[in-house]
Order: structure tokens, then sequence, then C-alpha cells
């Protein structure tokens, strides 16, 4: 970190993002790579990150949104890019004519696309998507003979071109699911489905981080990776990402707001959840929830002070919260460091996961706009 005097900043590590992606590459090495770059890139910046993706070999960006991947394309990425939240009367004519993949999980999506396609007179890209158990978006099977069938004839119509068929796992998080492979037998059926309505799609894919990780049988002909190519983990499951060659990209750092000293029996923030339990010195650090930081992690989120691993004292607040040095002496302006990839000693996002019961993809996504991302 450098010595600017930010009151907070989340540095983004791009050698380690990349490296994370060729590490995924060679695990998969029959299959393509799609770096999923949602959520601003799940909180890491989403075209430093798709500039970066690309560079280290990902052939293919994935999106929720629409939005998201026209802004992709606003910026220059004229890649193959995947989105698959939509919505009835979102942007399907301008992503045919910024030749996006689209979703399509029923009729009223195909009759979209293809409305869209006659629009502007261009063929659109459409991925079939089957739910295969996850329960969320997707194609039921009972439904898919009917939607591949009818994609197959507006295909052979020349209106659109069926570019994948593809699914999304429930949990592949938790290695060993039942649900794993049931879900992996109801995508094969699929796939044989729609090959027997004529479909021959350029790509087959389930696996996400999870699955690429731990399940090669997934891979097909690209994965889907959004939280392994920010070097976090899927699950404590899954491992840690050192177990896979995998780096943190993001680490969160902040300047001490003050320290004080202060009498035992002193309390600390919000409701008083924290008292000194005798004199000792307190340090103000500046961020809080309203910064993402979660006020789940009241008592137990890490940070590192002056080397050492002191915990949130009392709650979190919107702004700030308090860590008890202990009667050890800090400065204020001196940094401290929330997470990171955890070779300096500092704590990891999965250690605030685990501090605030909930999953990495959470910590990392939720750093909130008004800490500037500093891209390096
Ligand atoms: N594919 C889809 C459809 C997703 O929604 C996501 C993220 O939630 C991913 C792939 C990437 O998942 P992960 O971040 O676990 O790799």
């Amino acid at each position: 970190m450098n010595a600017q005097p930010m009151r907070a900043r989340a540095e983004i590590d791009l050698a380690a993002y990349r490296s994370n992606i060729r590490a995924l590459r060679a695990r998969a090495p029959r299959s393509e790579l799609m770096a999923v770059v949602k959520a601003d890139a799940y909180g890491h910046g989403m075209l430093p990150c798709a500039r970066a993706a690309r560079e280290a070999g990902a052939t293919w960006l994935g999106t929720a949104t629409p939005e998201e991947a026209l802004a992709l394309r606003a910026a220059g990425d004229t890649g193959r890019v995947l989105c698959w939240l939509w919505t009835p009367g979102g942007p399907w004519r301008e992503a045919v004519e910024a030749d996006l993949d689209v979703s399509v999980s029923g009729l009223w999506a195909l009759r979209e696309a293809v409305a869209a396609a006659r629009a502007c007179g261009r063929t659109a890209r459409v991925q079939l998507k089957i739910d295969t158990g996850l329960g969320r978006s997707g194609c039921q099977p009972h439904d898919w003979p009917e939607l591949t069938t009818a994609a197959r004839a507006a295909e052979a119509e020349g209106v659109i071109a069926v570019t994948g068929v593809w699914s999304h796992f429930a949990c592949a998080d938790e290695p060993g699911h039942p649900s794993i492979a049931a879900q992996q037998s109801v995508y094969r059926e699929a796939l044989a489905g729609a090959e027997r309505a004529g479909l021959r799609p350029e790509v087959r894919h389930i696996a996400n981080s999870a699955a690429l990780l731990t399940l090669p049988e997934s891979h097909y002909d690209l994965v889907r990776a959004g939280i392994a190519t920010y070097g976090v983990s899927p699950s404590p499951e899954v491992g840690h990402p050192a177990d896979f060659g995998l780096r943190g990209v993001m680490t969160l750092a902040a300047r001490l707001a003050g320290v004080k000293r202060v009498p035992g029996g002193h309390g600390v923030s919000y409701g008083h959840r924290y008292t000194t339990p005798a004199e000792t010195t307190l340090a103000l650090v500046p961020v809080g929830y309203a910064d993402g930081i979660p006020r789940h992690a009241s008592g137990s989120g890490p940070v590192l002070v002056g080397g050492k691993w002191r915990t949130v004292a009392g709650r979190v607040a919107m702004d700030q919260f308090v860590v008890d040095l202990n009667g050890d002496h800090a400065e204020a302006g001196e940094e401290v460091v929330l997470f990171g990839p955890g070779d300096g000693g500092e704590p990891t996002a999965e250690d605030w996961a685990h501090a605030a019961g909930t999953i990495g993809y959470e910590i990392v996504t939720r750093i909130g706009a008004r800490v500037p991302r500093v891209h390096r």
C-alpha cells in the first residue's frame, strides 16, 4: 500500500487476477474460460477486470444484467459476452445489435429475442438455459422439448443462432452433495434433447468456480468462473484459495482516524456491546457498514494493526468502528488492513465471511462505492 492520505481504499491486484485466471484455465485445459464480471466484477471494478481477463485468456465474459454487458461493449470490448438476467421489455434489441449472447429460459424470452432480431435485421445469439435443479431461472425439463423445438424453428429461419445450452449448480460448493450428480444427469438429458431437436450449440456449460475446482467432468466446452478469479474460495469445503494456486485480488485498507487512551469500564460504540476491561488504547477505523463492512461482524471482525490481529470492539457503525489495542500504541494515520491475500499476516475475505456468518462473495461484492478502487 502506498502512503497516500486516503481514508480507505481497496487495492485491486490485477496481476494476481490475471494469474488466477491462468491457473484456472490450466485446471480446465480443454474448456474455454468465461470470466464472470457481473456486480462490478464482484466489487473489483468491472472494466479494468474485464480488460485484464481478456489479457489472461478469458475468451468469454459473463454478466448478470444486459446493462452490464452493454457497458462492456461501450468500453470497447468486442469479444464474446453472455448476459443472463433478463426481464420482459429489457434491452433485447440493443443486446442483439451489440452482438451479445443472450440467455433464454422460456418461450417469452425466445419471442423477445426473435422480435429484437427481426427489428434490427440481425441474427440473435441465444443460449438456452435449462433448470437442472437450482430452481431459479432456466426452463423446466418438461418444457424443454417445446423450447428447443421453437428455437430450432427460429434458427432455421435465420433470426437466431443457438450458440449455447447451459445450466447452473445449486450446491457445487458442497462437494459430494447429492444434487450435484442429479443436476448433471438432468443436464445430460437436456443436451440430448437439444440434439434431438436439431440444435448444435457451440458451447455447453454448467461449471461455476466450485465445479471448476472440484468436478472436472462438469467442465464441458466452457467454465464460468467468478469468485475463484478474485482469489476467494467458494466455500471452506472447497478449500483455501492457495490450495489451488489462487491469490486474493482485493486488499481493503484504511488509515486510523484516531487513537486514544481510555480507562477501564469505558463503553464502546452504539449499544455499549463492548466495555474496556482495563485502561487501554482504542483506535478508530474510519469505515463502516455504509462502506460494506458487515454489521454482523460487530465484536468479531479481524483487522491487522501494527503487525497484530485485533477484533472489532462493539458494534460496527455506519462510517466507523473501534478496535481495542490492548495497551499497545498506534498513531492516527497508521494503516490498518481489514483483509487481503493473507500472506502479509492480514486477515482474508474468508476470515471476514466467517466472522460475519456469511460468504466471501458478499464481503468483496458489498465494499461500497465510497471506497476508491486502486488498480495496479
Ligand atoms: N454463472 C452464473 C449464472 C452465476 O450467477 C454465477 C455467479 O453467481 C457464476 C456463474 C459464477 O459463480 P462463481 O462466482 O461461484 O464462480
